[in-house]
C-alpha cells in the first residue's frame, strides 16, 4: 500500500466518522423508545415520551453517535 493508498483511507475513515457524528438520535438511549418530535415551535427538538432523554441537550455525540 502507498501513502497516497494510506492516507485516503484515512481520510474516508474520518468522513465517515464524521458522518455519523452529525446523525440525530432517533431512539431514547436508555430505553429504546423512538423520540418523539418537538413542538412546532421547537420542530429541531427530540424527546423520550418517557422523559429520559432530550435532544440536543442530553445527546453527546462522543457515546451515543451512530444510534
Ligand atoms: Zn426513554
Amino acid at each position: 500500500m502507498s501513502w497516497w493508498a494510506l492516507d485516503s483511507v484515512l481520510k474516508e475513515a474520518a468522513q465517515y466518522v464524521e458522518y455519523y457524528r452529525v446523525q440525530e438520535p432517533v431512539a431514547c438511549p436508555r430505553c429504546g423508545q423512538p423520540l418523539l418530535n418537538g413542538p412546532p415551535s421547537q420542530q429541531a427538538t427530540r424527546y423520550c415520551p418517557w422523559g429520559h432523554f432530550r435532544y440536543p441537550e442530553d445527546y453527546d455525540p462522543e457515546t451515543m453517535a451512530g444510534m
